[in-house]
C-alpha cells in the first residue's frame, strides 16, 4: 500500500479484497479495510499517532478484472475486453497507462454504430502546448501552473469567468473558489456530488464532504447551474446522504480492535 500527498491531503491505500457485495450497489471501505490501513500506518509511523478521528474522508471501487480462471482475482492480467451485444457496448478490464488502446478499441467494435466512421482512425497528440497564462496579480505562480495544468487552454477562461474573491483557496485544499464556479459552467455538471467527488474533489479533502462550506457554494454554483431552491436543497440532501454511506469512517462499534500491541 501507499502513503502519499495528493492535493494538500495524504492518501492512503490502496486495499485489494474480493468484492462479495451485490454488483449494483456503489462501494464503501468496509471496516476490516479501514482498521487494516489504519494499523498499517500506524505501524509505519507509529510517532504520528494517527487515529481514525484523523481521517478525513474514504473511497472504495471495485476493479473490473477479466476472468480467465486464476484462483487469486489479483493475480489476473490487466488485458482489457470489449464487445458490442444487442447495441450495448461493454469495456472492461485494462489499465490506465492503455487508456489510448482501450478507445480505439471500443471506437473500432462500435463502428457500425458511428456514423461517418473512418478505418484509418489515429490518436491524436495528448499534450497539446499551452500558452503561458499572463501573469495574474491574485494568484501565486504555484496556482497558475496548477491551473495550467488541469484546465490546459481553458485556464485563462477560468480566471476570466471568476468573480475577483473567487482566485483564493478554499481553505484546507488547493482548489480555488473560481474551479467551482468553472466546473458549473462548464463541466457537465449533472448532480451536486458530480461537482464535489468528481470535477472538483473538494469532497473528499474536507471533513463531512464540505459541509461547512455549502453556503458560499452555492452561492458561486446555484446560478451557473440554474437550480432553483427546491432543486438546491434535493441536491444538497442527496450529497450528503451519498457522503456519509460512501466517504465517511465506517461506524466506531464495527471497527475491530486495530491497535497493534506495544
Ligand atoms: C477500483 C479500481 C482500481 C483500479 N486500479 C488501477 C491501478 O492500480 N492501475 C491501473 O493502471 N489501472 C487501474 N484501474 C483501471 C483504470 O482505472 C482503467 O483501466 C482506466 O481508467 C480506463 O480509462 P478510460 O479512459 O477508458 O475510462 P475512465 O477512466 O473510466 O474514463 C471515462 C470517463 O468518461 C466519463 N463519462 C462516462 N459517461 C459519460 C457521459 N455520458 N458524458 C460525459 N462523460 C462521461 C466518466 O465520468 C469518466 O471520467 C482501476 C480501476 C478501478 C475501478
Amino acid at each position: 500500500m501507499f502513503a502519499y500527498p495528493w492535493e494538500g491531503v495524504t492518501l492512503v491505500g490502496t486495499t485489494d479484497v474480493d468484492h462479495r457485495a451485490a454488483m449494483h450497489n456503489e462501494p464503501a471501505i468496509t471496516p476490516e479495510e479501514f482498521s487494516y490501513l489504519m494499523m498499517a500506518i500506524d505501524f509505519q509511523f507509529p510517532s504520528l499517532a494517527i487515529r481514525p478521528a484523523d481521517v478525513l474522508a474514504t473511497y472504495a471501487g471495485v476493479r473490473p478484472v477479466v476472468d480467465t480462471g486464476k484462483a487469486d482475482p489479483s493475480r489476473e492480467g490487466r488485458d482489457h475486453a470489449v464487445w458490442l451485444e444487442d447495441g450495448l457496448l461493454t469495456v472492461t478490464g485494462g489499465k490506465l497507462t492503455t487508456f489510448r488502446l482501450i478507445a480505439l478499441d471500443a471506437m473500432k467494435h462500435a463502428q457500425s454504430l458511428l456514423p461517418g466512421w473512418q478505418p484509418d482512425l489515429q490518436p491524436r497528440r495528448i499534450f497539446a502546448e499551452t500558452p503561458p497564462l499572463p501573469r495574474h496579480p491574485a494568484l501565486t505562480s504555484l496556482q497558475q501552473r496548477r491551473l495550467t495544468g488541469r484546465y490546459g487552454r481553458h485556464a485563462a477562461q477560468l480566471i476570466a469567468h471568476a468573480n475577483p474573491d473567487e482566485l483564493t483557496a478554499i481553505p484546507g485544499t488547493e482548489t480555488l473558489w473560481a474551479e467551482l464556479r468553472w466546473a458549473a459552467r462548464a463541466e457537465a455538471v449533472l448532480h451536486l456530488d458530480d461537482l464535489l467527488l468528481r470535477r472538483t474533489r473538494i469532497g473528499l479533502l474536507l471533513r463531512e464532504g464540505g459541509a461547512a462550506h455549502l453556503e458560499r457554494i452555492r452561492a458561486i454554483c446555484q446560478p451557473e447551474l440554474g437550480w432553483n431552491d427546491v432543486r438546491w436543497h434535493a441536491e444538497q440532501q442527496d450529497y450528503l446522504a451519498h457522503w456519509q454511506r460512501h466517504h465517511g469512517l465506517p461506524p466506531q462499534h464495527l471497527l475491530p480492535d486495530w491497535r497493534p500491541p506495544r
